[in-house]
């Protein structure tokens, strides 16, 4: 396994976050590693210290445009670790694709000419099931959805995983569910703390061990560009994604073994 998507079709849970931290971490050692921003709000390209007026040529040229997904790759500041940035043309994807033949391969499609070059190939997805989130979904190995306790967030995961069941059933081949991320955790909050025990009582060890906690540093770390090891490899933020990616690691071994 080597493809992962980062899903959730709610907002602002920490699908970014999650996956800019573990591509950096992925980068880390020997892999080659490449992160794909799905997203017109390009966070994770500006995370990784992309500015506006850089953000293209994305992804949505390679979609829209029939570009070579070979020319739209960049470098990062962090060694090991490109990128594919996403742009503002992607908030138009369900319109524009709506009659192209073959609409939900076109991502897997572009990946073959690039996939021999990487150890590791992350999707940032964008906040909906669009036909971006299910591009992602066809062409990942796995995919993990992040989530914060509470309990709407809750209700959305349940509908989000039988979404992506229906997916898979008029398509096929898809990613197969990794597990659910906890978020943005005040373990000062007894509610939040109760929501936690429903999900893991609920979704048992489908939730991995780790939590990411709530912590300034994660939050800040993409104003200036940075993963949370460059910016702050001593906080607790960075302790948690590198425990998240040896668990992250561990399951796409296994998976992919069965
Ligand atoms: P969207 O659905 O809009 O794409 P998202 O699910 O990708 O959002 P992020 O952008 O990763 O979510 O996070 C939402 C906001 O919360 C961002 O401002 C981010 O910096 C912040 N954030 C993410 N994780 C944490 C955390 N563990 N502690 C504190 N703030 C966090
Ligand atoms: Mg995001």
């Amino acid at each position: 396994m080597k493809t992962l998507a980062v899903v959730n079709s709610k907002g602002g849970v920490g699908k970014t976050t999650t996956a800019v931290n573990l591509s950096a971490r992925f980068a880390s050692g020997d892999a080659r590693v490449l992160i794909i921003d799905l997203d017109s709000q390009s966070s994770a390209s500006f995370s990784l210290g992309i500015g506006r007026q850089d953000l293209t040529p994305s992804i949505g040229n390679v979609f829209f445009d029939q570009m070579p997904i070979q020319e739209i790759v960049r470098q990062t500041s962090i060694d090991g670790l490109n990128l594919i940035t996403g742009s503002i043309e992607l908030a138009n994807a369900d319109v524009i694709m709506a009659n192209v033949k073959g609409r939900e391969n076109q991502l897997s499609s572009a990946i073959e000419h690039i996939s021999d070059e990487y150890t590791y190939i992350v999707f940032d997805c964008p906040p909906s099931l669009s036909i971006l989130t299910v591009n992602a979904l066809v062409t990942a190995d796995a995919f993990i959805v992040p989530m914060c306790p509470q309990y709407l967030a809750l209700e959305g995961v349940v509908t989000l995983l039988s979404a992506v069941e229906k997916i898979q059933e008029g398509i096929g081949k898809t990613a197969k569910f990794l597990g659910i991320l906890l978020t943005m955790v005040d373990k000062r909050s007894n509610a939040a703390e109760e929501l936690i025990q429903m999900v893991r009582n609920h979704y048992k060890n489908t939730v991995f061990n780790t939590e990411i906690g709530i912590s300034s540093a994660l939050a800040e770390a993409p104003g200036f560009g940075q993963s949370i090891y460059d910016y702050a490899p001593e906080s607790n933020g960075s302790k948690a994604y590198t425990d998240l990616t040896i668990e992250i690691l561990d399951r796409m071994l296994k998976k992919g073994e069965n």
